[in-house]
């Protein structure tokens, strides 16, 4: 490319409405230009950028067996109320209606138009698993768009289905999707944590996001630099944020004898309910003594540590095995279940996930169980009773180090739904056995857009943008200095071409203006290598000078094509 025909028109002055820097910079470089509140148009440069980074999510999900297609933006309101989420999702639903009245909303997410997509064509086990994504426009009426398009309202997602016979099948796309999501942000180039998240409006049951690491993002987390362990904020809450009636719970859980413990059997005979029932609740006061851990599905737990874990809090666990064998799930139940007559007893809590040992569970319903009218059984139950606050100890067993806090730009989520949304779509197929069963669903988001912003947010400097290679819009920008000089302008010439015609992405500022103001430009756009050919190419030299660094190096001419391996 060449510099005099590229549109870019970029700018000295910061915006009026810049909010971050990473808006600023994109404005002021000519990615991007706003069209009304959260709605932007992507300029050449923003669109190659938004090019590159589509195709390292891409190739990562075609890696993983992952089929490209794509899906209507305007969804029909039935399907939304055939799931709830017509009113479920909030007023962040862009809502719509045709000439015949007729009731639509925007897509801000598709889990009900591929559920819909796919119920009564896989009907048979023999078709599963399947694997879709697409990468396309969302509309999200956000409350308050802001920082450009980190936060915008019509914006760019890679977001991907998966549909599985059982949670076996589920877990195994998960990882799956769980590498790649790091296989993308290494590709890029970016310092990124993984943390386990809430569900949110997607809802489901487990779940992760990725962290693009950043001062001014909006993601609080918790991390530990020794053993890797982090927490998003939604999912870390401390004691402190329960409500007055949970804190009276915790007091009088707190005078239970925590030395009996007792299995689900015994537990669910006690209460007058059905094991199930029990099973579908979930039990968890890991600090203070109680715990009763519930995965759905068979999710692998690290039972031994988990004891070690509480071992200091005299608690006790049942035999998994067992509990497996009888109900298909894994639960650890761990004691004590010596309920005095005055604590009613419970919440409906399901677990999220277990890490490094550590229980994490998020509240979900609560209700009580009604064991038995004579008596009035509550089990009070705590979301996430984790100590994850900056300057606590890390709760990974063994760890000991101190918890510290960063910010974070959240460029991905994957998601475990289960049967959610084909339970309520009546998403069924028929089994080896010939029973018909709800479809097992997995779904998984990458901002893409959001994912141009995050890269500016974290690479910059008071000259612009530090893009890495991987999705520069030019890779490499050629600077002849002295237009009149007929050797820097063949040179200039010799080496575009070369690097044109090894397929790198090169642009030649042969702008009629002063050095100075070609390198405020190049700077700014954030171009990785600038090849500087000047005066000293008469001794045979010219002047390489990498973005990320201050200091430049003379080259022979001669070593300039070794230049870029
Ligand atoms: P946030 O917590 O920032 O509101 P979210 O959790 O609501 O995001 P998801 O439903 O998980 O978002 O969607 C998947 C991905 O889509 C997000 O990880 C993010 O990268 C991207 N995304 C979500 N909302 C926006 C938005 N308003 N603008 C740009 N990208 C977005
Ligand atoms: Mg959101
Ligand atoms: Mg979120
Ligand atoms: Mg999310």
């Amino acid at each position: 490319m060449r510099f005099s025909k590229l549109y870019a028109p970029t700018l000295k002055e910061t915006p009026s409405d810049s909010d971050i820097k990473s808006y600023e910079l994109l404005i002021r470089g000519g990615f991007i230009r706003k069209i009304s509140s959260g709605v932007y148009s992507y300029l050449p440069l923003g669109w190659k950028v938004i090019r590159k980074i589509e195709n390292i999510v891409r190739e990562e999900m075609e890696k993983i067996g992952s089929q490209e297609i794509m899906l209507p933006i305007i969804h029909p309101a039935e399907l939304w109320k055939m799931t709830g989420r017509w009113e479920d999702y909030g007023p962040e639903l862009m809502k719509l209606k045709d000439r015949h009245d007729r009731e639509f909303t925007l897509g801000p997410t598709h889990e009900e138009i591929v559920t819909f997509l796919m119920k009564n064509e896989l009907r048979s086990y023999k078709q599963f698993p399947v694997n879709l994504f697409q990468i396309a426009t969302k509309f999200r009426d956000e409350i308050r768009p802001r920082f450009g398009v980190l936060r915008a309202r019509e914006f760019i997602m890679k977001d991907a289905y998966t549909f599985h016979t059982d949670y076996n099948s589920l877990h195994e796309s998960y990882q799956h999707f769980y590498d790649a999501y790091n296989n993308i942000l290494k590709r890029i180039g970016l310092k990124f944590v993984v943390v386990e998240a809430d569900t949110g409006a997607i809802g489901g049951s487990f779940s992760h996001e990725f962290h693009v690491l950043a001062q001014n993002g909006e993601g609080e987390i918790f991390y530990c630099e020794k053993c890797g362990y982090a927490a998003s904020d939604e999912k870390a809450r401390s004691g402190e944020d329960f409500s007055a009636d949970e804190k009276q719970a915790i007091k009088e859980m707190e005078k239970v004898d925590t030395q009996n413990a007792r299995t689900i059997e015994e537990v669910a005979k006690f209460l007058n309910v059905s094991e199930k029932k029990l099973i579908k609740s979930l039990l968890l006061r890991s600090s203070k003594g109680w715990v009763l851990a519930l995965i759905r599905g068979d999710y692998e737990i690290n039972f031994a540590k988990i004891r070690s874990v509480l071992q200091d809090q005299s608690l006790q666990i049942a035999d998994p095995q067992d509990v497996l064998k009888e109900f298909g799930v894994n639960i650890g139940f761990i004691g004590p279940i010596n309920i005095p007559e005055n604590i009613r007893i419970v919440a409906d809590l399901s677990i999220k996930s277990i890490r490094n040992g550590v229980i994490g569970a998020m509240e979900e319903k609560r209700h009580y169980i009604n064991a038995n009218p004579e008596r009035d059984f509550r089990i009070d139950l705590f979301a996430d009773i984790r100590y994850v606050k900056e300057g606590e100890k890390c709760p990974t067993q063994g760890c000991n180090s101190i918890l510290k806090q960063t910010r974070g730009i959240e460029v991905g989520q994957i998601f475990e739904l289960g049967d959610k949304y084909s339970s309520k779509m009546n998403a069924v197929f028929t089994d080896e056995n010939g029973e018909q069963k709800p479809y097992i669903m997995g779904c998984y988001g990458w901002g893409v857009s959001r994912t141009l912003g995050a890269i500016v947010e974290q690479l910059n400097d008071e000259n612009g943008i530090i893009w890495p290679k991987s999705v520069a819009p030019f890779e490499v920008a050629i600077i002849p200095i002295a237009k009149n000089d007929e050797a820097i302008v063949s040179t200039s010439q010799e080496i575009y071409d070369y690097f044109l015609k090894e397929g790198i992405d090169v642009v030649i500022d042969d702008r009629e203006v002063s050095a100075g103001f070609k390198f405020k430009d190049i700077d700014l756009i954030g171009v990785p290598i600038k090849i500087i050919i000047g005066k000293r190419l008469k001794e045979g030299k010219i002047e390489l000078k990498q973005r990320n660094k201050t200091e430049s190096t003379l080259i022979e001419f001669k070593n300039v094509k070794e230049l870029y391996d």
